[in-house]
This record gives C-alpha cells, sequence and structure tokens, in this order.
C-alpha cells in the first residue's frame, strides 16, 4: 500500500472543524445523560506525607465511559460549566466521595480532596449540597477537602469569601489547587484563609529551570499562611527528593500511584516506603 501525504485542503479542514462540533454537541448531550446512565465514577490518586511517604488524603478525580469513550475531564468540565450541568455533576461528585471516603475502613484517617469549580462553589445551592453530603455520609467534615482552581480568586471577592467561611464554619478544608498558574494577586491570597496550597506540575516539571525559585517562593507564601502545602504530579525519586529537601509538606504523582477505582483502593500498598536515596539510607 502507498502512503500518501493528507492533502492539506480547506474542505478537509471545514470538515475536522464541523466534526468537532458534533463531537461539543453529542458530548454535551451525553454529560445531561451521564449520571442517569451511571456512567460517570471516581478514581483515587493518594496524597502521601513527604516525611514517611504514609498515604494522608487521596484526590478524588472524575471520570466519564461514554458507551466505551473515556472522555477526560480537561475535556468535559468546561463544558458542564458552561451548559451548567456542572451543579448536578457537582453534587454527585461531592455525595459519591464522601460516601466512598466514609467506608475506607483501611484509611479511616485520611481525607477525600474534592475538586470543586468556581461555578459551583458560587452557586447559592453549593452549601446545601456541602451538607447533605456531609449528612448523608456520615463522613467527618475534618476528613472533607475542597480544591479550588486558583484563577477563580480574580471576580467576585465578596463572595468567593463568604463561600470560603462557610466551608471553613464546617471545619471542611480548602485547598488552592494549580497554584500558580493562575491570575490571582498574592494580596488577595491574604484576604481569604487556605489551608493548603497545591504547587501546579508545571513547575515540578520546570524544576531544573525556574521552577524552583518559584517552589521555594510558594512555600515561603504558604508558611507565613499557616498553609500545608502539595507538590502534584511527581514522577520521579529525584522530584520527590528536592521537593523533600525543600520542605514540601506532600507529594502527590505518578511515582507513587496512578489515580485508581475505589474498589481498588483497598488492595493498595504504598510501594514507597521512605523517600530516600540508597546513600542517604546507608548515612
Ligand atoms: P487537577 O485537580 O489539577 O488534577 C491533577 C491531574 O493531574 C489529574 O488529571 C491527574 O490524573 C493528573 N496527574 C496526577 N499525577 C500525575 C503525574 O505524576 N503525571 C501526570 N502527567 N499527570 C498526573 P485528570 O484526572 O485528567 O484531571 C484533570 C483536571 O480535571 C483536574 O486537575 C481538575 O481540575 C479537573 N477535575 C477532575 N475531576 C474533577 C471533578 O470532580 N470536578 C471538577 N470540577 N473538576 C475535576
Ligand atoms: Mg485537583
Ligand atoms: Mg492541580
Ligand atoms: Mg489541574
Amino acid at each position: 500500500e502507498q502512503k500518501v501525504t493528507p492533502n492539506r485542503t480547506p474542505v478537509i479542514f471545514s470538515n475536522e472543524l464541523q466534526q468537532r462540533v458534533i463531537d461539543t454537541q453529542a458530548i454535551l448531550e451525553g454529560l445531561q445523560q451521564a449520571t442517569a446512565r451511571r456512567q460517570l465514577y471516581l478514581c483515587y490518586q493518594p496524597i502521601v506525607s513527604a516525611k514517611d511517604s504514609s498515604f494522608c488524603a487521596f484526590e478524588a478525580l472524575l471520570r466519564w465511559d461514554f458507551d466505551g469513550r473515556f472522555i477526560g475531564p480537561d475535556q468535559f468540565i468546561p463544558l458542564a460549566e458552561k451548559s451548567g450541568l456542572i451543579k448536578e455533576i457537582g453534587a454527585w461528585v461531592l455525595n459519591r466521595a464522601c460516601m466512598d471516603a466514609s467506608q475506607w475502613q483501611y484509611a479511616h484517617n485520611a481525607a477525600v480532596s474534592v475538586n470543586v469549580s468556581i461555578i459551583q462553589l458560587m452557586d447559592d445551592s453549593f452549601i446545601r449540597a456541602l451538607d447533605n453530603a456531609l449528612r448523608s455520609s456520615g463522613l467527618a467534615p475534618e476528613r472533607l477537602h475542597l480544591e479550588i482552581t486558583e484563577s477563580i480568586f480574580v471576580d467576585n471577592k465578596i463572595k468567593i469569601k463568604q463561600q470560603l467561611e462557610a466551608i471553613q464554619a464546617r471545619k471542611v478544608h480548602v485547598s488552592i489547587d494549580d497554584f500558580g498558574t493562575g491570575y490571582s494577586s498574592l494580596s488577595q491570597l491574604q484576604t481569604l484563609s487556605v489551608n493548603q496550597v497545591k504547587i501546579d506540575k508545571s513547575f515540578i516539571d520546570n524544576m531544573h529551570h525556574n521552577g524552583e525559585a518559584i517552589i521555594r517562593a510558594t512555600l515561603f507564601i504558604a508558611s507565613e499562611l499557616n498553609c500545608k502545602t502539595v507538590a502534584e504530579g511527581v514522577e520521579t525519586l529525584e522530584q520527590a527528593l528536592a521537593l523533600k529537601a525543600m520542605g514540601v509538606d506532600y507529594l502527590q504523582g505518578f511515582y507513587f500511584a496512578k489515580p485508581m477505582r475505589n474498589a481498588q483502593l483497598i488492595d493498595w500498598q504504598n510501594p514507597i516506603t521512605d523517600i530516600t536515596t540508597p546513600s542517604a539510607q546507608a548515612k
């Protein structure tokens, strides 16, 4: 068979464009039925202590099996936000995560960390949904962490502050997700009380270049604000060691574990018992 270089004509381009429009439409329609059709499920990724690598929390990450097509949250969450479906989906996630965590016998002290979209947070029904999830699961509120993306701190600061205060009044923790990638000014952070800062993967990836300076600056700010720190997207022992040495509290990433189904968590044995190099162990 002869290889033919695809002919990039305007016709093909407009077909692709059309396909994408159809996809978006199909995804939106599918998403409308996803909860009812039980196509959504959560995976959990461990967050471990940098000190002794014991697991402290599990982040709930939403998955969608759209009739055998797996569509990532980066793709469908923005659509859910635009269409308003995020309210219903977000409430489902909150309930499921609290329910699952309340049944983690092997990890009865571990927290569950749930991503919350700004649209969801700003909705008047959010605190009710939160109370519902806590009440129906019986989960201790200290074991629930809510991850909110930093870029949200741009708009409507008063309402955000009120919502965060309502959350924390219930003893639920607030984490800033993807820290350093958003547009918030650091002074805004001062006025909002947060419990934890998650340093974005891009800075971990970039540690050999400018990433380290940004991580150190973030650690300084976090300690001034009495926040715990989590490094996201840790893929190698070298990264884990460097982050631990810098004083990051918690680590999360494929080096420790990929996100797993709830049923798999029970059997999960943390393969990494100590974040040290062989030479460090010898000392
Ligand atoms: P996020 O909250 O920053 O989650 C971290 C993402 O990085 C996850 O992707 C996770 O699977 C991935 N990850 C973790 N460790 C590593 C690593 O070592 N290497 C690499 N390459 N990736 C790693 P995922 O599950 O595709 O989620 C993407 C984003 O979608 C999340 O980013 C979050 O913003 C959003 N999301 C996921 N679940 C939910 C949800 O239930 N509600 C809302 N509102 N957003 C969600
Ligand atoms: Mg997150
Ligand atoms: Mg993140
Ligand atoms: Mg992210």
